[in-house]
């Protein structure tokens, strides 16, 4: 058994803080990642590896078992191989021939795989910075999501944080973000557009203080100039899409507790039917969406749909089942 690197501790513990205050990131969403060295069994000689955030489970209680280790040199060849977007999915696959020994932490028996490396990886693997966190508060995605985003991350941060237009998250989106990085040396993260944050930091104090500077910033930036407007691509979307199809009647899932009674999502959905409500004259109706992720969960279960591909159709399964259930309840 080969010790605990103490930049996998460092990491751990900036995870668990970051990940217990929501304002930070939201549940399960966002990684983190450092880069350091270790002894490789098989040559003796020492290797320098990724250690990230894998699949699935959330910051605020990740542990060895959710990382996944990577060979650093291995990772960053894939870009001489890299064709383009349209090999996104196989570059994910790829990252399986980057794995350190089984992917968990050094040493670690068959017992201990460690996470499957995710399709954020290669924003971490890539950008030069020994540490690495990419989140998605609150805060971040107002700006991210605004329709003005570019503008105003420029007015809120200067130069300090800069702007990287919209892409689905994968190899790209990490060439992109890495370029951004090393274009710009006074930078400290950057704003994704429609997505999160991401910031970098020499030292993993630095690198947490500095999540925490673009965080704070960007909600004192919200409350001193008003409400950024973050549905606003959003609308534009929604707004087509009811002309095409001639919908007559909106939809909107409230979430309740089991006892029946409203707590904190309930309200943002309020919140959020009132955005649509100012926008949209079509009439909106909220429906009780209790249980429909667990019976869309179980229906794709029962459907054999893989388990990574489970948490991106659960929710248009749970979509069809919430309008069914508001269709057989005569509501209409
Ligand atoms: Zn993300």
């Amino acid at each position: 058994m080969t010790e605990r690197p103490a930049v996998v501790t460092e990491l751990l513990a900036r995870s668990n803080r970051l990940g217990s205050d929501p304002r930070n990131t939201n549940y399960a969403g966002g990684n983190t990642s450092a880069k350091g060295t270790a002894t490789d069994p098989v040559t003796g000689e020492p290797a320098d590896l990724l250690w990230v955030k894998g699949s699935g489970g959330d910051l605020g209680t990740l542990t060895e078992d959710g990382l996944a280790v990577l060979r650093l040199d291995r990772l960053r060849a894939l870009t001489g191989v890299y064709p383009g977007v349209e090999a996104e999915d196989e570059m994910v696959a790829a990252f399986d021939y980057c794995l350190h020994g089984l992917g968990g932490v050094v040493g670690s028996g068959p017992a201990e795989r460690g996470a499957a490396p995710s399709i954020d990886t290669a924003m971490h693997g890539l950008v030069d910075a020994p540490h690495v966190d990419h989140l998605h508060p609150d805060s971040g995605i107002a700006l991210a999501a605004a329709a003005d985003g570019e503008a105003l991350t420029q007015d809120c941060f200067g130069d300090r944080v800069r702007w990287v237009p919209w892409r689905r998250p994968g190899f790209q989106l990490g060439l992109d973000i890495a370029a951004v990085a090393r274009d710009n040396p006074q930078a400290i993260g950057v704003i994704l557009g429609g997505h999160g944050i991401t910031a970098w930091g020499a030292t993993s104090d630095e690198c947490e203080a500095r999540s925490l500077e673009i965080i704070t910033t960007a909600r004192r930036y919200l409350e001193d100039h008003g409400k950024a407007e973050p549905f606003g691509p959003f609308l534009a979307r929604l707004k087509e899409l009811l002309r095409e199809k001639e919908v007559e009647l909106i939809i909107v899932g409230m979430p309740r507790n089991m006892d029946g009674s409203y707590g904190p999502a309930a309200a943002k959905v309020q919140e959020f039917v009132a955005v649509l409500k100012e926008n949209i004259i079509i009439p909106i109706r909220t429906w009780d969406e209790r249980l429909t992720s667990a019976q869309a969960n179980r229906f794709l279960i029962e459907a054999n749909v893989r388990r990574q591909d489970r948490k991106e159709k659960v929710d248009k399964a749970a979509a069809a089942i919430l309008l069914q259930s508001f269709l057989d309840s005569g509501a209409v």
